[in-house]
Formats: C-alpha cells, structure tokens, sequence
C-alpha cells in the first residue's frame, strides 16, 4: 500500500517522533512481530536519511519509528560517495519515498577531522582522507560565512550536502519542483536528542 502522506505530512510526523524521543515519551511504532510478517511482501518507507554513521546518532530511535518507516543510509560525516546516491535515489525512483532528511550531528568526530585537517595543513593519508576531502568544503563554506564553531560547520556540511543531492540528482530536483518530495537539511543534538531543521526545500 502506497504511504499517499505529503511531504509536509512526513516532516511533521518525524518531528512528532523527535519531540517524543526527546520527552521521553516514545511509542516505538511500528515494531511488533506483526509488522514485520506485514513487510515481508515489501517496503513503503515514508522518507530517505542520509546520516553519520556514529552510534550515538540511531536514526529510527532519535525519530521515534519502526520497522519498514524509513530508508536509511549512513557513512561517516553523512559523506557523499556514488553508492549514496545511487541508494537515494532508488528511495526516491522505486520507493516512492515523500521526503529526504540528511542528518549531521553535534561533535561529530569526521567534521572534527576535517577541521583540524584544515587547520594543521595536516591530510590523512589513510582512509579518513576519502571523507576529510568531502568535509573540507564545508568547513571553507562555513567559515567564508563567519562560521567559528564546529556546530556551524556540521550545519552547513549537512546543508551542503542536501543541495548536492538535489543538484547532483535529476529525479529529486524533478519531483522537489513537482511538490512530490521534501528535503530538509539537519543537526542532531547528542546533548538533547533535540533535531533542528538546518535548510528545508518543499516544506515548511
Ligand atoms: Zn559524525
């Protein structure tokens, strides 16, 4: 069954979920044995995350939702890389997923890399340089804009990242035009498990 919820309707029921999560209050929806056995025939996720694989960031919890809700992807520092788009835009394409959120998160430890990266003209040569070279726009970006703190910077990494999805992506771009799809840049709070939208396309 089609999810038929707008992209407005998806952005708030996420927020709902977060302002449970954060008041203690969740309903863990959508997690009985019950639920399961109902997806088996297939999936219809109401929206795609794109988010930093840290563990203290699990994206089903911090929204508050279940099995077969949303379609996740995760890589260090929400990092960009060819298979990240191609999972996107499956969601988007085979999924019919209404809205896209990409989730960066306070101390997050690949922003701090980037930074200090930058700031000791020191670049890993090992592994960590991948997503350091995906951070380090960013970090220009957000101090070009007087960004002082790496807050500010995982803010706009998260930002940055959203508009290259749509730019990158013509069936995003196509169906954000055509009202079908939501995207929302945005930053988790380790400190209070408060989400707060950064930049939002398609919704309000
Ligand atoms: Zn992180």
């Amino acid at each position: 069954m089609p999810h038929n919820k707008t992209p407005q309707q998806i952005w708030d029921s996420l927020l709902e979920g977060n302002q449970r999560f954060v008041g203690h209050a969740v309903e863990r929806p959508h997690s009985t044995p019950e639920r399961l056995i109902e997806l088996q025939g297939g999936q219809d996720p109401v929206a795609a995350v794109l988010s930093c694989s840290d563990s203290r960031a699990p994206v089903e919890l911090i929204f508050d939702t279940g099995f077969g809700d949303l379609f996740v992807v995760r890589t260090a520092g929400e990092s960009l890389a060819p298979a990240v788009f191609g999972s996107i835009e499956y969601a988007v394409k085979n999924l019919n997923i209404g809205l896209i959120v990409v989730l960066g998160h306070q101390n997050c430890g690949a922003v701090g890399a980037a930074i200090d990266a930058l700031d000791n003209a020191q670049i890993p040569t090992d592994g960590q340089r991948i997503l350091i070279e995906k951070i380090i726009p960013s970090v220009i970006v957000s101090r070009n804009k007087g960004g002082t703190t790496a807050e500010e910077v995982e803010a706009e990494h998260a930002a940055i990242t959203a508009d290259q999805l749509i730019k990158r992506t013509p069936v995003i771009a196509e169906k954000l035009f055509d009202g079908k799809l939501g995207v929302v840049a945005a930053h988790y709070g380790l400190e209070n498990g408060m989400v707060k939208a950064v930049k939002k396309y398609g919704v309000e």
